[in-house]
């Protein structure tokens, strides 16, 4: 049985004190829910004080991007060993990272290996654009994602891994994929693509959230799902009450 998995991704909001503030307000639910994984991932200047908050609760803490080398002179970017001091999860491949900062599926391989080899759980974005949807290329998108960021890995790295499905017109406009149609894609796309990789039963435990207009009404659709097991939620992880109904709602599944 695969646990649920909800983790919020912040992307470039919310100062220290806001941050303070919604993971304390958080905390009040998303503490007694042991039933789930849940995570927040903040900006990195939170991260710090998320870590301190957040230390015994069972939230986990993850970062929203770092660079794969081990130090040295990459201005502005974040080392696996600094994000591992504070973080358990990275999201890694975004589809905001690709397009705005030029992730690849090959830079995305070597974000997620940088990230095991430092004992960080990354949840690895996959999905296809309005355009490749349209053009019924969705499946031969996700799967190149599949194969290329996940390339060299052994099965036992691969248990590790979580992955997000996340069409990149349902996220942020409102617009959420059905929650059969996301199943499909996770049923008969996502995992035989892992299943190659790494075998049937390591495929069978990979963690496979979809994110996209995750909101507390539509929820429960998608986790009643057979191969939906969690969410990665942009906007209504901003606020408590949204971000917690979301949390009960995979509790409840
Ligand atoms: C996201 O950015 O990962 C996301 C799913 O955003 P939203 O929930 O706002 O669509």
């Amino acid at each position: 049985m695969r646990r649920k998995f909800v983790a919020g991704n912040w992307k470039m909001n919310k100062t220290i004190p806001e941050a303070r503030q919604l993971i304390t307000e958080l905390l009040l639910t998303l503490k007694s829910l042991d039933g789930i994984d849940r995570a927040v991932c903040p900006p990195s200047t939170s991260l710090p004080m998320a870590a301190k908050l957040l230390q015994g609760t069972g939230v986990g803490l993850g970062a929203q991007n770092m660079y794969w080398e081990d130090s040295g002179a990459f201005t502005g970017e974040l080392a696996p060993a600094m994000v591992a001091e504070l973080c358990e999860y990275i999201i890694v491949g975004h589809s905001e990272r690709r397009q705005y900062f030029g992730e690849t599926d090959g830079t995305v391989n070597l974000k997620v290996k940088a990230a095991l080899a430092h004992g960080l759980t990354p949840i690895v974005c996959i999905g296809e654009s309005l355009e490749e949807n349209q053009a019924g290329k969705t499946a031969e998108v996700v799967s190149r994602q599949v194969r290329g960021g996940l390339a060299d890995l052994t099965p036992e790295q691969g248990a590790k891994l979580v992955i997000a499905y996340e069409p990149i017109w349902a996220i942020g406009t409102g617009l959420a994929a059905t929650a059969e149609d996301a199943n499909a894609i996770h049923r008969d796309v996502v995992r035989p693509a892992l299943a190659e990789l790494f075998g049937e039963q390591v495929a069978q435990g990979i963690q496979i959230q979809y994110g996209g207009s995750v909101k507390p009404d539509n929820a429960l659709g998608f986790f009643t799902q057979s191969d939906i097991d969690g969410a990665l939620v942009g906007g209504a992880s901003l606020k408590a009450d949204s971000f917690t109904a979301i949390a009960k709602a995979a509790a409840e599944s």
